[in-house]
């Protein structure tokens, strides 16, 4: 299943209307997927810097700040994940959607990767994706434009009111969309359980788990 993203951005977007030859990136590896439908495969991870949603339990809170992560060509950047045999490049961030991906997805594309990307969506997205991990927060609402596209709804429980949350998005994504709760990883002890019962009563859903974090990896 693809779905595809092409944007040209006008005069008024935020972002940038030319191409984009670098990004602000905080850190780059090749591990496994911890999390969602393509937990266990191997995967190069590429973490943009710049996130502007302030989730109170944010595990990466030092990428909020874009100006503290280098400009990075996306040249680079595509050399690096050609370096490893797993197929899949993982855009996650901070918010990567805050960045016009267009070149950096067809660029990896060219390059026989597959390209995921792990978003808020409080952005409209741009690029060409394999695969689009939709994650909603409290904090800030989406755009409207990611519920089309998404290939897995993920929302992480902090409290059981969250559970609400995941429900209000779970009426707008589009029918093949992939369903999943996830605990904070804070929270997990106290959550788990909750999670268990509701999906037990609440097949649509699934549980997901930070994988990599049970097994000490990135
Ligand atoms: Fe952190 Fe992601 Fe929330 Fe941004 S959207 S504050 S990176 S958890």
């Amino acid at each position: 299943m693809i779905h595809g993203y092409t944007r040209t951005f006008g005069s008024m977007d935020p972002r940038q209307t030319s191409l984009v030859h670098t990004l602000p990136i905080m850190e780059h590896f090749y591990t496994l997927q911890g999390e969602g439908f393509h937990a266990g495969k191997a995967a190069y991870f590429i973490r943009t810097g710049g996130c502007d949603v302030g989730c109170h339990w944010c595990d990466v809170k030092e990428s909020w700040d874009a100006d503290k992560h280098p400009q990075t060509p996306i040249e680079d950047l595509v050399k690096l994940t050609s370096e490893h045999k797993g197929d899949i490049v993982v855009i996650t961030g901070g918010e990567p959607a805050m960045y016009d991906l267009k070149e950096t997805t067809q660029a990896l594309h060219k390059v026989g990767k597959q390209t995921h990307i792990e978003t808020s969506g409080v952005y409209e997205l741009t690029g060409e994706f394999d695969w689009i991990t939709f994650s909603p927060k409290k904090f800030k609402a989406p755009h409207a434009s990611i519920y089309k596209g998404a290939h897995e709804l993920k929302v992480v429980i902090n409290h059981p009111s969250d559970l609400e949350f995941a429900e209000e998005h779970a009426e707008k994504v589009n029918d093949s969309c992939l369903l999943y709760l996830q605990p904070e990883w804070s929270k997990r002890v106290r959550m788990m359980p909750i999670i268990i019962e509701y999906t037990k009563n609440h097949p649509q859903w699934r549980i997901s788990l930070q994988t990599h974090k049970y097994l000490n990896i990135p």
